[in-house]
C-alpha cells in the first residue's frame, strides 16, 4: 500500500487510528489528532509518538505490546495505558493492536479509544433512556419533542428537530449549540432540498455524521474551513410514525461515535411509537367526543320528539318548541313566530312567550329566514341608541315541515356570539320536529272545529226538525183545545148571568174559569214557540218599547209588581235598534215576566241600553237586571230549553221563545252574572242612522 492508501484507509474509520511501523507513524487519522489535541500535520511529523504520546512510566509496556502483536505472538490485543496530549494532559486510554502486514513487515494498526470517553457515551445512553421514557409520558405531540429537544440538550447535545416533507425538509427547532443552524435558516427560509444535505430519512438507524464542517461545507458550496466553528461531530435519526418517517432529530457535540449514532437511532424509534401512540389517543378521544355529542343530539332530539308529539294545542307547544331551542343554544330570550293568516308573507304574530315583542329589525331577521328557507345568523346588529339591553346576536330558524314553512323561531342573545354550523344544524333538527308537530296540532284544531261546526249543524237540524212537528202537533191542538175552551168560557159566563152564583158554587166556577185561561196561555205560547218566525224589521226606538213591555208584564203579574222598582236607561248612541216591534216587545214582556216572578214581594228591575261593536258592527247591548234569588249554576244549561220550567204554572216555553226571536233578529242572548239576582244580556242589532248619531 502506498502512502496515500494508508492515509485514506485511517481516514475512512470512524474511530482514533494509527498505522506504525518501527516506532514511526506511517498514517493517522483526524479522530486521532482531535483525541491527542494535536493538529494533524503536526502528529504525522511527530518523530517518536510513543515518547512523546505515552506516559513515560507506560512506556515500555506499550512498546513491548506493539513489537509482541508485530510479530504475532500470542499476546492481548488489548492494553490500556495513560496518554500525553498536546497540552500535557493525561488521557486514560485503551488501545487495540493489530498486526498490519500491508504496510510492511512488522507493521501495527493501533485503535485508540478515551476510556474517559467510553465513560461518556455509557451516560449518554443511558441519558437517551431517561429521554424516551420521559417522552412516553407526554400526552400531546407538542408535549413529546419539546421533551426530547429539552432532554438532549441537557446532556450536552445540541438537538434540531427538523419535520420531513416530499425530497425537503424544514427546521422546526433548532437546537441551541451550532451557529450555523441560523445560516441554513436563513439560506432557505421554508424547505431545504434534500439534496443540499443528504438527510438519511428511510434510515431507522441513527447515522453517524463524523465531520459535520464538510457536510455544512458542501451544502453550502464553501471551504471546510468556513465552518471550523461549528461542533466537530453530529448524529441523525429519523422519527417514523406507522413506518412513515415524520420528524428528524439531529444533535451536534463533539466525542460522537457510532455506538451513540446507534443509540440515537433506538431514541428515534422510541419517539416514534410514543407519537403513535398520542395520536392514536388524540383520535380516540376525537371519535369519542363526537360520538358523545351525537348521543347527546339524539336524545334530545328524542326528548323533543316525544314531548312535541304527545301536544296538540298550538300555545304550548310553542312555549317546548321555544324553551326547547333556547336551552339548546343556551341563549337568553326566544319568540316564535307565525305567518298572519290574513296577510300571509308580510305581517308575523308574535306568539309566544307571554307579552313577547319584536325588536327593530328582529322581524326582518326571521323573514330573510322565513323567505330563503335556512339558518339566519346576525352578530352585533346596530342598536338604537335608547335601547341598549337590545339582543346582540339573532339566530332565526325556519319551522319547517312537509316542504312547508309554518314560523319561524328567533332566538336572541345579550352577547355577541356566533353558533357553530353544527349547532345550526342542531338548531334546525328540532325546528323541524317542531314544524311536525305544529302541523299534527293545525290538523288537529281544524278537525276539532269542523267537528263542534258538524255538531252544532246537527242540533240545529234536530231543533228545526222538532219545531217543525212541533209546530203541526201544536196548531191541531190548538185548533182541537181551542174550540172546546171557548164552549167552557162562554158557558161560564152564561152560568154566572144566569146562576149569579154564591159562595162555593161561585168559587169553583172561578176556578174553572183560570185554569181554562191557563190553558188557553199555554196553547198561546205553544203557538207563538212554534210558529215560524219573520221579523219584520223596521226602526224600533228602545225607551217606550221597555216602557211598554214592563207595563204590561206587570199587569200581568198583579200586586207584587207594584213593590218593584223599575229604572230604565237607554244611552243615547243606542236609542233605536232594528227589529220587529211586536217580536221584540214579545221577547221583553217574558224576560220582565220572569223578573216579577222571582221578586214576588218587593225588588229591583233595571233595564240598560248602551252601545257595543263586535268586528266592526255596531250593536245595542241591552241588560235586564233582578234582584231577585238568581239561577243556579246547574240550571244555567237549560233555561233556554222548551217546556224547562221551575214554577208551578210555569209552561217553560218564556225563554225558549225570547231566544228564537232574539236570534231571529241576528242578535244574541246569554246569561250574565248569576246572582245575586239573574242577569240577561241581550245583543241586537244597532238601526244604521240612529247607530251614526
Ligand atoms: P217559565 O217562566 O214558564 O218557567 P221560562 O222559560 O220563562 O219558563 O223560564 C224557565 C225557568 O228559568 C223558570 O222556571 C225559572 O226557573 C228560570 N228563570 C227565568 N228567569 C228567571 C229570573 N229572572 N230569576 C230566576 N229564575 C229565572
Amino acid at each position: 500500500m502506498t502512502a496515500a492508501e494508508l492515509q485514506a484507509f485511517v481516514d475512512a474509520l470512524p474511530v482514533a487510528a494509527v498505522i506504525m511501523h518501527d516506532r514511526r507513524i506511517l498514517a493517522c487519522n483526524r479522530h486521532l489528532a482531535d483525541l491527542a489535541a494535536v493538529p494533524l500535520d503536526e502528529l504525522l511529523a511527530t518523530e517518536d509518538p510513543i515518547e512523546r504520546f505515552v506516559a513515560p512510566e507506560d512506556q515500555p509496556v506499550v512498546l513491548g505490546r506493539i513489537a509482541a502483536r508485530a510479530r504475532g505472538d500470542q499476546v492481548p490485543a488489548e492494553l490500556d495505558y495513560v496518554g500525553i496530549g498536546g497540552n500535557g494532559e493525561r488521557i486514560p486510554s485503551r488501545a487495540h493492536v493489530a498486526p498490519f502486514p500491508s504496510a510492511g513487515e512488522h507493521a501495527v494498526l493501533v485503535v485508540i479509544t478515551h476510556e474517559g470517553l467510553r465513560a461518556r457515551s455509557a451516560s449518554l445512553i443511558r441519558g437517551f433512556i431517561d429521554v424516551a421514557v420521559a417522552a412516553q409520558r407526554e400526552s400531546t405531540q407538542a408535549g413529546i419533542l419539546r421533551v426530547a429537544r429539552e432532554g438532549l440538550e441537557r446532556l450536552g447535545l445540541s438537538a434540531t428537530l427538523c419535520e420531513l416533507g416530499p425530497g425537503c425538509f424544514r427546521v422546526v427547532e433548532a437546537g441551541s449549540g451550532n451557529p450555523f443552524i441560523a445560516q441554513i435558516q436563513q439560506r432557505w427560509p421554508d424547505w431545504i432540498p434534500d439534496s443540499a444535505f443528504p438527510m438519511p430519512r428511510s434510515s431507522t438507524e441513527g447515522t453517524l455524521i463524523p465531520d459535520l464542517p464538510a457536510v455544512l461545507a458542501a451544502g453550502f458550496g464553501r471551504a471546510r474551513d468556513a465552518f471550523l466553528g461549528a461542533p466537530p461531530a453530529a448524529m441523525v435519526t429519523s422519527i417514523p410514525i406507522d413506518g412513515v418517517p415524520t420528524f428528524l432529530i439531529s444533535c451536534s457535540g463533539s466525542d460522537l461515535d457510532v455506538t451513540i449514532a446507534n443509540a440515537f437511532g433506538l431514541l428515534g424509534k422510541q419517539l416514534g411509537a410514543a407519537l403513535e401512540t398520542v395520536r392514536r389517543l388524540e383520535e380516540l378521544d376525537r371519535r369519542n367526543s363526537e360520538l358523545r355529542a351525537q348521543a347527546e343530539e339524539m336524545t334530545l332530539l328524542n326528548d323533543v320528539a316525544r314531548r312535541v308529539a304527545g301536544s296538540f294545542e298550538v300555545g304550548p307547544l310553542l312555549e317546548l318548541g321555544g324553551e326547547t331551542l333556547r336551552r339548546l343554544l343556551d341563549a337568553d330570550r326566544w319568540v316564535v313566530l307565525l305567518p298572519d293568516p290574513r296577510e300571509p308573507a308580510l305581517r308575523f304574530h308574535a306568539r309566544a312567550p307571554e307579552g313577547a315583542s319584536l325588536g327593530l329589525g328582529e322581524e326582518s331577521v326571521a323573514m330573510a329566514a322565513f323567505r330563503e328557507r335556512r339558518v339566519v345568523q346576525v352578530l352585533d346588529p346596530p342598536t338604537p341608541a335608547r335601547s341598549a339591553a337590545a339582543p346582540r346576536t339573532r339566530l332565526a330558524v325556519p319551522l319547517i315541515a312537509r316542504d312547508e314553512v309554518l314560523g319561524v323561531a328567533l332566538i336572541l342573545d345579550e352577547h355577541a356570539r356566533s353558533f357553530t354550523r353544527a349547532e345550526m344544524d342542531r338548531a334546525l333538527s328540532v325546528a323541524g320536529q317542531l314544524a311536525l308537530a305544529l302541523l299534527s296540532a293545525r290538523l288537529y284544531e281544524a278537525l276539532r272545529s269542523s267537528y263542534a261546526e258538524l255538531a252544532r249543524a246537527q242540533n240545529e237540524l234536530i231543533d228545526r226538525e222538532r219545531l217543525a212537528a212541533l209546530g203541526e202537533l201544536s196548531a191541531s191542538i190548538a185548533h182541537e183545545v181551542r174550540n172546546p175552551l171557548g164552549v167552557i168560557f162562554n158557558s161560564v159566563g152564561s152560568l154566572r148571568r144566569i146562576v149569579k152564583p154564591q159562595g162555593d158554587a161561585a168559587l169553583l166556577l172561578d176556578i174553572i174559569g183560570e185554569e181554562a185561561d191557563r190553558l188557553n196561555r199555554m196553547v198561546g205560547d205553544l203557538l207563538d214557540y212554534s210558529r215560524p218566525v219573520q221579523p219584520a224589521l223596521q226602526p224600533v226606538p228602545l225607551r217606550p218599547l221597555f216602557e211598554e213591555a214592563i207595563e204590561s208584564a206587570r199587569q200581568q203579574t198583579g200586586d207584587g209588581a207594584k213593590r218593584v222598582a223599575v229604572t230604565v236607561r237607554v244611552a243615547e248612541d243606542a236609542a233605536t235598534v232594528r227589529a220587529d216591534a211586536r217580536l221584540l216587545r214579545q221577547a221583553l214582556v217574558n224576560l220582565f215576566l220572569n223578573a216579577y216572578q222571582a221578586m214576588p214581594r218587593t225588588g229591583r228591575l233595571e233595564v240598560r241600553a248602551s252601545r257595543s261593536t263586535i268586528d266592526s258592527r255596531p250593536f245595542a247591548e241591552i241588560v235586564v237586571q233582578d234582584s231577585g234569588p238568581g239561577i243556579p249554576p246547574d240550571m244555567v244549561d237549560k233555561i233556554f230549553k222548551p217546556f224547562f220550567t221551575t214554577k208551578a204554572t210555569g209552561t217553560g216555553l218564556g225563554l225558549a221563545v225570547v231566544r228564537r226571536i232574539v236570534e231571529n233578529h241576528g242578535g244574541t242572548i246569554e246569561l250574565g252574572r248569576l246572582r245575586p239576582g239573574a242577569e240577561f244580556r241581550l245583543r241586537l242589532p244597532l238601526e244604521a242612522q240612529a247607530s251614526s248619531s
